[in-house]
């Protein structure tokens, strides 16, 4: 299957080299040329699956060209990582309302699902397009992203792992886990600066002729592990498809019925996943986007001007910190009937002035697929209280936010339709805010207060966290913004 350049002017003949590229030549992002159906009989067979076999299904259909056996061995070896080997287990909270809990991987953020399969396709990948160089993979991360791209990369042959991420715009505990990271070939710099100053630095990086020059002479290429990679966004897509068997497996739906998945969104990956599960025949209803303070996509969903010149807030679910939320530019590109010329005008004017707009036509198709709306920070709070108190279960904050945003899609449109929840992190990465939250009150020490939520919740602390407490403190360079090329070389010379 061919992949194109959101932005019309580069193209690749198969998803191997998509993946091993990371972003296209012309600064756009792959798309796959079409979007592979599921049949009735795929559906059937996926039912009697477990989870590493769903997942090869549907990302067989994407990539062609690997081997069908060994990827579904780099899937069971990717999810025997997960507790009970299911990257995606269903939570009932009520008679409509499920909880799909991506967290329970090594780093505990639902970014685990991909990016404990991403070393395996990007190697794979490199070896199917002849590519010997080594690679060099460089992250600008909100937090989640960079620690599970070093568990997921560390000591990977041929390739060496670099991690920025904002110094002051992360948790302590997704700190902790970054500057802890074990293995030779990874590397964490903190930015004076917040998540889209890392993301601009890396971008420009990438788009750098000149300094990609330097680097192949040093036989070294750069890759990418954001969900700008195709390679990430496909093993998320598998999770909406697990999501509905198991529903149809425990009884509360019929093949064939449709349901709502609600996504707590920054990067706009993850509900894109959703959408392209959509277009594969995902019997899907509404997507519902839920963003934090950072409102820029409700905005957007509501005027269809999206217009990133706005104050940044710092919230207590820092992984949707974000006003520039790449992976847009490939739901603009269907928007607009797979118009790459539209497209890179639109992403030009972005780049120069911070916004562009879509046409009522566009807006009234992107309403009819999702709906979108935010929680501030005091009503997130109050959610993980209230639901808490009314559940006995324990959201993190970023799930809170789309818990949230559910209920204003159930009072606004009435549609009752069994709801799926995406919980993306374990509340044990944001244990001091999710404690206040409950409390009121709640120590400063992210480890005290683990244990404290524990005491009051009951639910155990993960070991993931456990483990973290003695381990060594391995990087504590911190840079401004425009030393990153610096950065970079620094770390190739080792
Ligand atoms: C990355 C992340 C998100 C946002 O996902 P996108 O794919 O960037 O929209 C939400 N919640 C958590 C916990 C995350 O780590």
């Amino acid at each position: 299957m061919k992949f194109i350049s959101t932005r019309g002017k580069s193209e690749v003949s198969c998803s191997a080299m998509a993946i091993a590229k990371g972003l296209a030549e012309d600064g756009g992002l792959f798309v796959p040329e079409i979007f592979p159906q599921v049949s009735k009989e795929e559906f059937e067979t996926m039912l009697n699956m477990d989870y590493a076999e769903r997942a090869c299904l549907v990302l067989k259909k994407y990539l062609e060209e690997y081997d069908e056996q060994e990827l579904l061995s780099a899937c069971k070896n990717a999810y025997s990582k997960f507790e009970d080997s299911d990257a995606a287990p269903i939570v009932k909270i009520d008679e409509n309302l499920f909880i799909m809990e991506l967290f329970h991987g090594p780093t505990l953020a639902f970014k685990d699902v991909a990016l404990t399969l991403l070393p395996y396709l990007l190697r794979k990948g490199c070896d199917i397009s002849g590519i010997k160089e080594e690679v060099l993979i460089l992250v600008a991360t909100s937090g989640d992203t960079g620690k599970a791209a070093l568990e997921g990369f560390k000591d990977a042959d041929g390739i060496k792992i670099m991690v920025f991420f904002p110094s002051e715009g992360v948790s302590d505990m997704q700190k902790t886990q970054m500057c802890t990271q074990e293995g030779n070939n990874v590397n964490v710099v903190a930015v004076n600066g917040n998540f889209d100053d890392c993301q601009t630095a890396v971008k420009n990086i990438f788009s750098s002729k000149e300094f990609n020059d330097s680097l192949k002479e040093k036989n070294v290429i750069l890759s990418s592990a954001n969900s700008m990679n195709f390679g990430r966004l496909v093993p998320q897509i598998c999770y909406y498809f697990s999501a509905y068997c198991d529903l149809v497996n425990s009884q509360e739906i019929s093949m064939g019925d449709k349901v709502n998945f609600v996504v707590p969104t920054g990067n706009f990956g993850n509900i894109l996943a959703g959408y392209y599960a959509k277009q594969m025949g995902l019997p899907i209803d509404k997507l519902v986007c839920a963003s934090n303070s950072n409102n820029v996509l409700s905005e957007f969903f509501a005027s269809g001007t999206y217009d990133a010149n706005r104050e940044f807030f710092k919230t207590i679910s820092p992984s949707m910190d974000i006003l520039i939320s790449s992976n847009l530019e490939r739901l603009i590109f269907e928007l607009s009937g797979r118009d790459a010329s539209l497209t890179e005008v639109r992403m030009l004017e972005l780049k120069k002035c911070g916004k562009y707009s879509i046409s009522e036509k566009e807006k009234s198709v992107l309403n009819a697929e999702f709906f979108a709306n935010y929680a501030d920070e005091m009503t997130c709070k109050q959610t993980i209280q209230e639901f808490f108190e009314e559940f006995g279960y324990v959201l993190d904050p970023h799930t809170a936010v789309a818990v949230d945003v559910r209920n204003c899609f159930v009072d606004y449109s009435g549609n009752n339709k069994p709801t799926v929840v995406l919980s993306t992190a374990s509340p044990y990465k944001f244990a001091h805010d999710v404690l206040f939250s409950l409390k009121g009150k709640a120590p400063n020490d992210a480890f005290v207060a683990s244990d404290k939520l524990a005491l009051e919740t009951a639910l155990p602390v993960p070991e993931q966290i456990l483990s973290l407490k003695s381990k060594e403190r391995r990087f504590t360079r911190v840079i401004e913004k425009g030393e990153t090329f610096n950065a970079v070389l620094d770390f190739i010379a080792k």
